[in-house]
């Protein structure tokens, strides 16, 4: 499968891991948009947020608990943002599920 972040999470693509698991890799972007940006993708290829069912639901809840965890051990207790861009319109060009995790300064809202 042509897929970038499949390729990372098997290593033909090199990344800077950050953390991972027997169902996620966490990884640094590679172009960041504030001082911590981490992308945390499951290793199982999900096109996006809008083709999960029921049975991902444990794996939804573990991603997002996975980017407290980053973000707690990034020391963020000032506070951060985990973002799912989702589809053309929510701006998402890797298409394998992904949650962005952003935090080191003021993050504006709303987003562009
Ligand atoms: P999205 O636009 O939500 O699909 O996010 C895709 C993210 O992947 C962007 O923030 C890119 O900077 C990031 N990205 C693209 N290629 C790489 C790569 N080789 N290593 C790390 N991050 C990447
Ligand atoms: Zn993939």
């Amino acid at each position: 499968m042509n897929c970038l972040f499949c390729k990372i999470i098997d290593g033909s693509i090199s990344s800077k891991a950050v953390y991972q698991d027997e169902q996620c890799y966490a990884f640094a972007d590679i172009h960041p948009q504030a001082p911590v940006h981490v992308l945390i993708v499951p290793r199982e290829h999900i096109i996006s947020l809008a083709d999960v069912n029921d049975a991902d639901k444990p794996l939804l809840g573990h991603l997002v608990s996975v980017a407290a965890e980053i973000a707690c051990a990034n020391r963020l207790g000032k506070g951060y943002r985990v973002v799912v861009n989702t589809g053309a319109d929510g701006g998402q060009t890797v298409d394998h599920l992904h949650l962005h995790l952003l935090g080191g300064r003021q993050l504006t809202w709303p987003p562009g």
